[in-house]
């Protein structure tokens, strides 16, 4: 089931992790804590503030203060643009009721059960109640996926597509009925990280206007006469665009982290879905049975795996989700013997959220 086993064995069998939070795991984990707020009715306000407490510490060394801030103001925008969106979808009747989340009946539900004799370990979002009474497992995610439902006519996104067999969904769920939830269907909740970023914008004067200088870095003014030699309208107002063949530019900075921020939000109130999306993916028994069969399929390779002392590559995923963080160790021929590899950490906790269907499919 793991789309590597070498990978299985670097980070479940000797609990190697790169030094440092990775940005998708770092930023999924502040924003589920704003979701936890928002979940608990505790206002939009408090939801952003405990999704950014994490900000408050220095940057780690890997990152700029700069980068820091931006990723702040991302997670507390993206929670902001939650609470509005799907509050006001839901209080306005424009959601559907299997989409709607009447009750939360259990918040972050850890658990460490077996299954069929096979230890599986993780955490659920929720157990929630739906509009139609249902009971759900709730499942938040980030992802840098496009999650936007396809046009009409169009074939359906396959993001949403393979999420239908997706073995972490049908772990979660059985886990959930394992622990007496009596589930009906998973309410999936995903939030799409923005393809923004802080970009150049003008530099403007005390009075708002755009700066364009020569190649001497001299401000280039209008010059507008009348006949007689007196000025016209306009003259002495600073050029506005930068002209190529002349040798003129116009002076930029970056945003602002807070000024990103602004526009980041502007965009996600103008194209909510784009960033938000729910749908209800549903589990029938066969699915059920079916993951049980691939997870005991899984033990049993592992344990083949582990017996033989031999993990074998799949060369074919190092660089499907982004490039895998075990990368140099396979690329310069580590081997456990040489010792815990620099930029790498052991830990003893290997299983901080065990995701033996879909690892590195989501964030
Ligand atoms: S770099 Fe490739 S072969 Fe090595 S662990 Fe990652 S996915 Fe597997």
């Amino acid at each position: 089931m793991h789309k590597c086993n070498r990978k299985h064995q670097l980070a479940y069998e000797l609990g190697l992790k790169p030094e440092g939070t990775p940005r998708p795991f770092r930023m999924g984990d502040a924003y589920h804590r704003g979701l936890e707020v928002i979940k608990a009715a505790g206002g939009v306000d408090a939801a952003v503030a405990e999704s950014v407490r994490f900000y408050d510490e220095p940057p780690p060394p890997f990152m700029t203060q700069f980068d820091w801030d931006v990723e702040r103001e991302t997670v507390a925008q993206l929670v902001n643009g939650y609470a509005w969106y799907w509050g006001n979808r839901q209080a306005s009747g424009q959601l559907l009721p299997e989409w709607t989340i009447a009750e939360v009946v259990a918040n972050e539900q850890v658990f460490a059960l077996q299954l069929e004799g096979v230890d599986v370990a993780g955490k659920i979002d929720g157990i929630v109640r739906l509009g139609d009474g249902r009971l759900a497992v709730l499942e938040h995610k980030t992802t840098s996926d496009d999650i936007a439902p396809a046009p009409a006519g169009k074939p359906a996104n396959p993001y949403w597509l393979r999420l239908r067999i997706d073995g972490q969904i049908s772990m979660y769920f059985a886990a959930a009925r394992a622990m007496g939830h009596d589930v009906r269907t998973v309410l999936y909740d995903v939030t799409a990280k923005p393809r923004i970023s802080p970009k150049q914008i003008p530099v403007l004067d005390a009075d708002g206007k755009k700066i364009v200088v020569d190649a001497q870095g001299v401000r280039q003014l209008k010059v507008k006469k009348k006949k007689d030699g007196s000025p016209a309208a306009g003259d002495g107002e600073p050029y506005q665009t930068g002209d190529a063949e002349k040798g003129w530019t116009l002076q930029t900075r970056v945003e602002t982290p807070v000024e990103f921020g602004d526009r980041l939000r502007a965009d996600i109130a103008e194209r909510p879905a784009y960033y938000y999306g729910r749908q209800e993916i549903p589990r029938l028994n066969s699915d059920i049975e079916e993951f049980l069969r691939e997870l005991k399929a899984d033990k049993h390779a592992l344990e083949y795996f582990r017996w033989k002392g031999i993990w074998p590559r799949n060369t074919q995923v190092c660089t499907v989700y982004g490039t895998c963080e075990y990368f140099k160790l396979c690329h310069n021929g580590w081997n456990p013997s040489d010792g815990v590899p620099v930029g790498f950490v052991q830990i003893q906790d290997v299983h901080r959220e065990l995701n033996l269907a879909t690892e590195g499919a989501t964030e």
